[in-house]
């Protein structure tokens, strides 16, 4: 349960980072679209101007990057062909010294090589930062040729890919945009009429800027925030908070945003929380459930070890107390409560199976003189004895010797059909004991009298009471007839 709530946690956390992304790719993409906008409308202020001067470009653009951190710069480009490169570098000359028209060369710049027609940054601002970038030959490198082409085959402004800009050595990666000009009506569009398309208005974009006007505040380190170019086949990195944070990346929870369109490029946001994004949103509660479900266990188990326990004790105990009760505690024979019950099953199996069942009743002669003549703790030591001799003549398993009473003993042989025998060897072993009796007038040792009462199919009809009482008149009959011997019924 504890682990089912965690993954529900988790999951209602991803949701919710999932959620988050959205709504700052959602930002961020108008943020980048906004600063798009001013481009257009710096494009439709340059569309009026009869002529452009590094003045007239200064004054308007001068303004517009100091309310905009993610503009590293804005620069006038026109259309220059190759038979007006002299004259266009000598005007140029009488503002910037040694200006030359520039193209892209290894890692550095040098200049231009001929070609029928440039697109070289004639006026850029803030002139101080991107003064290399002046003169460079916008046509002359293959990421920006194709945006210019793009935007001037359109007429809509049109993006480069991520590029390392010129005038930035470090690996900062930008965009340009261009919006294209032209002298009359957009409708007229090619190279052939490029008399009428004259030239481009051209902004250096800065992508960690826009990050960081747009969602820098929302930013927190727990997210690890990129910003990828995915148009055609491209897969270029724009930025990433990365190198900016050194965290534990939980690299199962990225997630990317949908793509949106930026000036004809399709950008794409992807976004991956830090370990610890989870642990500061995660609740205790599937520990606590974890926890408490241990500690129940841990009881319950516990309860069910002393349960277990008590209950082998009270099966010990039980045990002797069954013994105990079943048992004589003088003579250590059966008791008449095991007595009456085995004579009752034996009976009851007897008549089932149809065997004989033979009831053997002993009585010791005159063995209230013994107690007056011996005293009575004399007569439990002959009673002991007595017990002991008549255990061991019966030899068969379910041969029973019990106390009846008194100084009576009973003996149950069941399948057995003349117990004359196993009756004879009682008293015969209680004779042979050979315990002083002086006061008895049969003989001068103990003795037993013996009846004995038969169950035979013939006698089935009778119940146990008549068996008992059968076994007790024989044993009668043995006492009248004058002691020390066995009668049967
Ligand atoms: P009989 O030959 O007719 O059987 O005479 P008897 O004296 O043996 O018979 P009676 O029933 O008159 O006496 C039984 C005596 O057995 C009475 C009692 O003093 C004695 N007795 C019974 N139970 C115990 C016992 O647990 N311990 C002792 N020491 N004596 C007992
Ligand atoms: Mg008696
Ligand atoms: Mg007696």
């Amino acid at each position: 349960m504890g682990r089912t709530l965690y993954t529900e946690e988790s999951r209602a956390i991803n949701q919710e980072f999932k959620a988050d992304i959205n709504q700052l790719s959602a930002v961020f993409e108008r943020e980048v679209l906004l600063n798009l906008e001013i481009l257009n409308a710096l494009k439709d202020a340059v569309a009026v101007l009869p002529e452009m001067t590094s003045q007239r470009f200064a004054l308007l653009t001068r303004r517009i990057l100091e309310r905009s951190p993610a503009i590293q710069a804005f620069a006038w480009a026109p259309l220059v062909l190759n038979d007006d490169v002299p004259a266009f570098t000598l005007r140029q000359r009488d503002e910037f010294v040694n200006f030359v028209i520039m193209e892209v060369s290894g890692s550095g710049l040098r200049q231009a090589q001929e070609r029928p027609w440039y697109v070289p940054v004639q006026y850029i601002e803030p002139l101080s930062e991107n003064r290399s970038a002046l003169g460079f030959d916008l046509a002359s490198e293959t990421l920006r040729l194709a945006a210019l082409l793009a935007a001037r085959d359109s007429g809509n402004i049109a993006a480069t890919a991520g590029i390392r800009l010129v005038q930035e050595p470090d690996n900062q990666k930008g965009f340009l945009v261009f919006a294209p000009l032209y002298r009359e009506p957009a409708d007229i569009r090619g190279l052939s009429d490029g008399v009428q398309h004259y030239g481009f208005i051209n902004g250096v974009f800065r992508v960690g800027e826009l990050v960081d006007q747009a969602i820098g505040e929302e930013l927190h380190e727990d997210i690890l925030f990129e910003v990828y170019d995915r148009s055609g086949s491209d897969n270029v990195l724009l930025f990433s908070t990365e190198n900016l944070l050194d965290k534990n990346w939980h690299s199962e929870g990225r997630y990317e945003s949908p793509v949106f369109d930026i000036a004809g490029r399709q950008w794409v946001v992807g976004a991956v929380p830090s370990i610890s994004f989870y642990q500061s949103r995660r609740g205790v509660f599937p520990f606590f459930v974890s926890s408490v479900g241990i500690v129940l266990s841990g009881l319950v188990f516990g309860y069910v070890l002393l349960s277990d326990r008590r209950n082998a004790e009270l099966r010990d105990a039980k045990a002797k107390l069954e013994k105990i009760s079943l048992t004589d505690s003088l003579t250590g024979l059966a008791n008449r409560r095991q007595f009456d019950a085995y004579l009752e099953r034996e009976y009851r199996r007897a008549v089932r199976q149809g065997t004989a069942l033979t009831l053997v009743m002993l009585d010791i002669d005159q063995f209230k003189e013994y107690n007056d003549y011996y005293g009575h703790p004399t007569g439990d030591a002959c009673l002991k004895q007595v017990a002991d001799a008549l255990a061991k003549v019966v030899h068969r398993p379910a041969d029973l010797p019990a106390r009846y009473g008194g100084e009576e003993f009973a003996l149950v042989l069941p399948d057995t059909a003349d117990g004359t025998e196993v009756a004879e060897s009682c008293r015969q072993a209680i004779e042979a004991l050979r315990i002083q009796h002086e006061a008895s007038t049969v003989a001068d040792v103990v003795t037993i009298s013996v009846g004995i009462a038969v169950l035979t199919p013939q006698t089935w009809h009778q119940n146990v009471t008549d068996l008992l009482h059968r076994a007790d008149e024989a044993l009668y009959e043995a006492k009248e007839s004058g002691r020390n011997q066995v009668c049967r019924a």
